[in-house]
């Protein structure tokens, strides 16, 4: 949030509503299942991005005001929240360019009979290694990949 942005004033703080961390990338069922059980939470949502797979945690910082919509720690907020800025940010028109999005357990445990029940003589697994340890994001919106 950039409470001097003319976009941030006609905004009700919707970047500081949320945050987003890196989870491991799942390689087995099992690992899937431990996702679906991430979505039985509220305010859970998991997302994948640029092969990232990420878990979304809606969840209002304690510094937003609910008055004016303001941080109330504007000079000392986090760094993550500097580099957010209100280019491509939660307020701007558009759609967010997710590989995948999962919003509820049942369609973890739909995809989950897809990739591996449906399918399970095929060995698609990746032998790819646990991805290190990455970075909290805000999300960007990006532009839909047709109109690229
Ligand atoms: S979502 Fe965008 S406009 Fe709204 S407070 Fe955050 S940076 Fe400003
Ligand atoms: S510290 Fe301030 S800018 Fe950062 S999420 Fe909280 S209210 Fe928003």
């Amino acid at each position: 949030m950039a409470k001097n942005k003319d976009l941030c004033k006609k905004c009700t703080g919707l970047c500081c509503r949320y945050f987003a961390l890196p989870i491991e990338t799942p390689e087995d069922k099992e690992d899937y299942d431990d996702i679906r059980w991430y979505l039985c939470h509220e305010g859970i949502t998991i997302f994948v991005e640029d092969d990232e797979w990420y878990m979304n945690i809606d969840n209002k910082c304690k510094y937003l005001s609910e008055k004016d919509y303001t941080c109330q720690i504007y000079d000392k907020r986090p760094r993550i929240c500097k580099k957010y800025t209100t280019k491509d940010c939660d307020f701007i028109e558009g759609e967010y360019d997710y590989d995948l999005y999962f919003t509820s357990p049942e369609q973890m445990e739909e995809y989950i009979k897809i990739k591996f029940d449906n399918n399970n003589r095929k060995k698609r697994r990746r032998k790819t290694g646990k991805r290190a340890k990455g970075k909290s994001k805000k999300r960007t919106k990006r532009k839909k990949r047709k109109s690229r």
